[in-house]
């Protein structure tokens, strides 16, 4: 996968948490319904913890019950990369981002309408920016 920023994984260290480090970098999974964002519902834009690309939108926002923040569609097609992943042997599409290559989640075909699509993401690789209109 070709990515606009790169970066060593030391230089990751840095920047990132260990709990962001553990996800992005290291395709790792948070637990379920332990994220800050699996319960938010205010109105804004999902960022990549690493990188700031703008991933999701708070409209496509959905409660799937699974544990994770679940989204219906990315933000725009070209800032997530797709790949299939067959770690423990599940055939699974891993979900990345873009432009920092960083892991985000999964996406599976059980969503709701209008694509039918649950994105599946790790609260860890996200940074919320809220609307201002939240803010009261
Ligand atoms: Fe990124």
């Amino acid at each position: 996968m070709k990515t606009k920023i790169k970066k060593s994984e030391e230089e990751w260290e840095k920047i990132l948490t260990p709990e962001q480090y553990r996800v992005l970098r290291e395709k790792g999974t948070e637990l379920p319904f332990t994220g800050k964002y699996v319960n938010n519902k205010q109105k804004g834009v999902y960022k990549c913890a690493a990188c700031g690309n703008e991933l999701f939108a708070s409209d496509t926002k959905f409660d799937s019950g699974c544990g994770w923040p679940s989204f219906y569609a990315p933000a725009s097609k070209e800032n997530v990369a797709e790949q299939e992943d067959n770690i423990h042997f599940m055939r699974r599409t891993e979900v990345l981002c873009s432009k920092c290559g960083g892991h985000l989640g999964h996406v599976f075909n059980d969503g709701p309408k209008p694509t039918g699509l649950r994105y599946c993401i790790n609260s860890a690789s996200l940074d919320f920016k809220g609307k201002k209109e939240n803010k009261k």
